[in-house]
């Protein structure tokens, strides 16, 4: 099957476009990264470290496509700032954001100190806005626009020992339908995709006890891929998904179901 085709045969072409992808280093972003790249789209991935960035972007660069790296913490505004105006300078045009870097400082509520509270939320939520509200004065302009939100199946469902989190992702989700609305006349889509249980260094920490009792609850008895997560990723990243706006859609075996 060519790159550009995804698991239903659809072609999806996104040669022209630019996708700025941050948390691109590894698990989720690298692998959505790679997808839109696959598809033809110039990738501006971001992550705190350029060396950390680097197997991604070889990647892309190996397969025939083209990539850059930024450095930078999307809690901070002022970098979110920088990184989009190079991406704007070098590039013109921002056609895609895939709002993907996140962490979690898992503790039980009673028990979470200010930090805990504050890094979770900075990170997964105010980064999300910074890069919007940037990235998205750039897609006005051109009229277009595709901004996909990494949400969580823990900001659906909540989940305990992770209120920081879960909190962050569900203002993803009241997020997302809100600038869809705003951005809409613009030509310029905004979903969320939210992943149930995919195995990254995020999720390999916890305890096999942990991965096996929750395999139990997915419906289609397997954790999931960060390749399924790229697979619907760049249904809303694509031309084609111009109707689809304020949607969150859950990828996780049926977790949500
Ligand atoms: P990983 O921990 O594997 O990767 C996180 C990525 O985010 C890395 O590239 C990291 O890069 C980057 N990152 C973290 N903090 C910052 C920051 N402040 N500024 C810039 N980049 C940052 O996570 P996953 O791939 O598992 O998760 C990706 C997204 O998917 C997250 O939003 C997560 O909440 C969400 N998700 C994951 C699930 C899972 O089961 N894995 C389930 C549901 C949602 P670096 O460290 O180099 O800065």
């Amino acid at each position: 099957m060519p790159a550009n085709t995804n698991s239903s045969g659809i072609v999806v072409d996104l040669k022209g476009h630019t996708a700025i992808v941050t948390g691109a280093s590894r698990g989720i972003g690298r692998a959505v990264a790679l997808r839109l790249a696959a598809c033809g789209a110039t990738v501006a991935g971001v992550s705190r470290s350029l060396a950390g960035l680097e197997g991604t972007l070889q990647a892309i660069r190996d397969a025939g496509g083209e990539a850059v790296g930024f450095e930078g913490d999307v809690a901070k505004s002022e970098d979110v700032r920088k990184i989009v105006d190079a991406v704007e300078e070098k590039y013109q045009k921002i056609q895609i954001l895939v709002n993907n870097a996140g962490i979690t400082r898992d503790g039980l509520m009673l028990r979470m100190d200010d930090d805990a509270w504050r890094d979770v939320i900075e990170t997964n939520l105010s980064g999300a806005f910074y890069f919007c509200r940037a990235a998205g004065a750039v897609m006005m302009r051109g009229r277009y626009g595709r901004i996909i939100n990494i949400s969580s199946v823990s900001g659906l469902m909540g989940n305990p020992g992770q209120a920081n989190y879960s909190a962050s992702k569900a203002g993803l989700i009241g997020f997302t339908k809100t600038i869809a609305r705003e951005l809409a006349s613009r030509g310029i889509t905004v979903n969320a995709v939210a992943p149930g249980f995919i195995t990254t260094d995020m999720t390999d920490v916890l305890p096999e006890k942990i991965k096996t009792e929750v395999k139990e609850r997915i419906p289609v008895r397997r954790l999931g891929t960060p390749e399924d997560i790229a697979e619907a990723v760049c249904f809303f990243a694509s031309p084609g998904a111009s109707y689809v706006t304020g949607q969150i859609i859950a990828v996780d075996g049926g977790m949500t179901a």
